[in-house]
């Protein structure tokens, strides 16, 4: 038998893909599925995206490999995006631009050209599943920092101070959020800003890497802030993460792409030389046609959409006849991306599971079992997040669909 390195039978699996796959197969044989693990939104692309591609079916150039970095029209578009939609006006002169397959190839770009064996990465729980396996594959060594339901998922910035020694190489901010659906508030980001402004310089190996895929994705007119516009030095310290997979709706056109101090671009563009080339070159030439001023208006049914299954989430959850049920503390306020984290820790149910004494102190896979099984509710136990007795749920499903699974979920928890 072929033997596996040890580097790869350490990658957990993905959870996520594992119960979706569980739900469709579900699904296939008949049952009522409601599958809330998506992480992608069930709308086409812009029109014009649309007729883009397809007048790209027709150069050669569109089927040849584009430069490392990617073409250099489109690097150019996503410099000024980030320009403007930052408000960041000149600031960027020294920054190079990488276009990657997905802001995941992006992101793993960077923990591959800055972690050395040993480093630590620091994460902020909630954090995105793929962001510890990811670091872990380059021998780094994450670093959690822990939050709290009560505190709207908003780590202590003392706390990451505390986490800070000479082995931190990077911390990543991904700010909205997934699973949480929150964004770190203002005043955050400036209490963060103040305690990394300090520290970047008496630490001079430590990266921030923001990680702005849901940026487009808040639905209460809020716009993230990030440490960066309150301080322009950071930038020097700073990569910035974004991509078309969530804001126009196209995760499976793989395109992501990385700002960076021109160093660190020029050594992500080495790296992506040897591994995996240049990006889709299809889609990078049609989106150096696309109008980004359409996003705007291509996002608004979306954000819409969004809002209005976080307003049942609140009506459900957060309603005056539930909290009788118990249910009045399993819930928080979200208002971006498109996930939220049910607490199960607090809810009625909790004590059954508690009580069997099998899970250790974690009992999230349990419980999103017994929904997928019992209920068909399919939701991704929070664990995986760094949130132990926590399911997350998508809220992408149409919204009569998903106000029956949030009332069989509520069911079910009380
Ligand atoms: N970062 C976060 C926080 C995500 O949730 C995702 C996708 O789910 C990504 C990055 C990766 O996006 P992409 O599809 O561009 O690789």
């Amino acid at each position: 038998m072929i033997e596996i390195s040890s580097r790869a039978m350490a990658i957990k699996e993905s959870v996520t893909l594992k119960l979706n796959e569980k739900a469709v197969i579900l699904a296939e044989k008949g049952r009522k599925i409601y599958n809330l693990t998506a992480g992608q939104l069930p709308f086409k692309p812009h029109p014009q995206l649309l007729e883009s591609l397809q007048r790209g079916l027709v150069p050669l150039k569109s089927f040849q490999y584009t430069a490392v970095a990617g073409v250099a029209g489109l690097r150019k578009k996503f410099i000024e995006y980030i320009k403007q939609s930052r408000r960041l006006e000149s600031e960027l002169v020294d920054f190079g631009c990488v276009v990657s397959n997905g802001a995941k190839h992006s992101i793993d770009n960077i923990i591959g050209c800055i972690v050395n064996p040993g480093d630590e990465v620091i994460v902020l729980a909630p954090y995105w599943v793929s962001y510890p396996e990811m670091i872990r594959c380059w021998e780094g060594v994450p670093v959690e920092i822990a939050s709290k339901k009560q505190d709207n998922f908003l780590p202590k910035v003392e706390d990451i101070a505390k986490r800070i020694n000479n082995k931190t190489k990077a911390i990543i901010i991904n700010s909205p959020n997934n699973p949480a659906g929150i964004t770190y508030p203002q005043e955050w980001m400036k209490r963060f800003t103040d305690m990394i402004a300090d520290v970047v310089f008496e630490y001079p190996k430590i990266t921030l890497i923001s990680d702005e895929i849901y940026f487009e994705l808040t639905y209460d007119n809020s716009r993230p802030t990030y440490h960066y516009q309150f301080n322009h030095k950071l930038l020097e310290r700073t990569v910035i993460v974004d991509g078309i997979s969530k804001s126009l709706a196209c995760t499976g056109l793989r395109i992501g792409y990385c700002l960076a101090p021109k160093h660190l671009a020029a050594a992500v563009e080495k790296l992506q030389a040897q591994t995996t080339s240049g990006a889709n070159a299809l889609v990078q030439h049609s989106l150096v046609d696309f109008d980004f001023g359409q996003m705007e208006n291509f996002l608004n049914p979306i954000r819409t959409h969004l809002s209005n299954n976080a307003q049942i989430v609140k009506k459900v959850f957060g309603g005056a006849g539930n909290g009788g049920k118990g249910l009045a503390e399993c819930w928080y306020p979200i208002n971006s991306a498109f996930y939220f984290l049910i607490d199960f820790s607090v809810t009625p149910v909790f004590s059954r599971y508690a009580r069997s004494n099998t899970s250790g102190n974690d009992y999230s896979a349990e419980i999103c079992h017994d929904l997928l099984e019992q209920k068909g509710i399919a939701l991704v136990p929070g664990s995986d997040f760094g949130v132990p007795n926590s399911g997350r749920i998508s809220l992408v499903l149409e919204e009569k669909e998903f106000t029956e699974a949030m009332n069989i979920l509520a069911k079910f928890l009380s």
